[in-house]
């Protein structure tokens, strides 16, 4: 039967429409260039897809051979040793997987993500695909319920996943149900730039690649300007009114477009 567009962008629906997502997303890979660097794989959580998520991966790595595929998962499902078996047997070098982690602690952990149980899926998924070589970043969103803990929580990753590629420390994006959630999660980047360096700086000097994502230049100390990266897509980036007398515009990957609250603290930087 035809959906209708609006019948399909409206999450989540209690319908199994996966094939469906499925079909229509093998069209979009086969209009992709070859020459594309990156794609980014996102859901919804796309190991859902169970075999049709291996489908995915073979698909993307015959039709693209040259692109490299960004996974988001919550690595849950990788806590079966069976499921990361099936995924090691269509694995490339091409493939990264990003996963949350969101503290050290497991009961924090599992009340951010509202699972119980998801730190240990998460961990042992984490460490079955570290057995197998399959890339791995670690992303962590910064709000009011990670701040605190997350110098314990680079030392933890330093310490029990020394394997991963690399450390995406990211900010919040305010849309969707983060506003509904305002006082749990809201926090200006002042409030943990303390803890913000000593993460960082514990991470780099231990060798493990770390990345500031999602945060203006504005918003964080020049010293780890050297860690951000312009991470948001250019479809939903964008540069308030001060940034025109910013002398680090260029470098700076802007605020984002969705957000619905900004940080008080963007100025524009007028001296270096
Ligand atoms: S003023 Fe604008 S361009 Fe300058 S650092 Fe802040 S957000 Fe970036």
């Amino acid at each position: 039967m035809q959906q209708q567009l609006s019948d399909v962008f409206t999450t989540p629906r209690d319908v199994d429409d996966i094939r469906y997502h499925y079909e229509i997303n093998c069209q979009v890979i086969d209009l992709i260039p070859g020459h594309t660097e990156k794609i980014g794989v996102t859901g919804g959580e796309p190991t859902l897809m169970e075999g049709l998520f291996f489908d995915l991966i073979e698909r993307l790595s015959s039709r693209l051979p040259a692109t490299v595929a960004h996974i988001l998962t919550n690595g849950r499902a990788f806590s079966r040793r069976s499921f990361t078996e099936r995924f090691q047997s269509v694995n490339t070098p091409n493939v990264v997987l990003g996963i949350p982690l969101y503290s050290d602690y497991y009961a924090r952990h599992d009340y951010v993500v509202q699972a119980k149980g998801a730190y240990n899926q998460t961990l042992l998924g984490l460490h079955n695909l570290g057995r197998v070589g399959a890339r791995i970043e670690v992303r962590v969103v910064l709000h009011r319920l990670t701040y605190e803990r997350l110098p314990q929580l680079a030392k933890f990753i330093f310490m029990n996943l020394p394997f991963v590629e690399q450390v995406s420390l990211m900010g919040l994006e305010y849309t969707g149900y983060t506003p509904y959630n305002d006082k749990i999660l809201w926090i200006e980047p002042s409030e943990y730039v303390a803890e913000l360096i000593t993460a960082v700086e514990y991470l780099d000097s231990n060798g493990i690649r770390v990345s500031i994502y999602n945060h203006s230049l504005c918003t964080i100390p020049e010293r780890l300007w050297k860690y951000s990266a312009k991470s948001i897509s250019d479809w939903k980036r964008q540069y308030p009114n001060e940034c025109g007398k910013c002398l680090v515009r260029d470098a700076c990957g802007g605020v984002f477009a969705t957000s619905k609250k900004l940080s008080s603290h963007i100025r524009p930087i007028e001296a270096l």
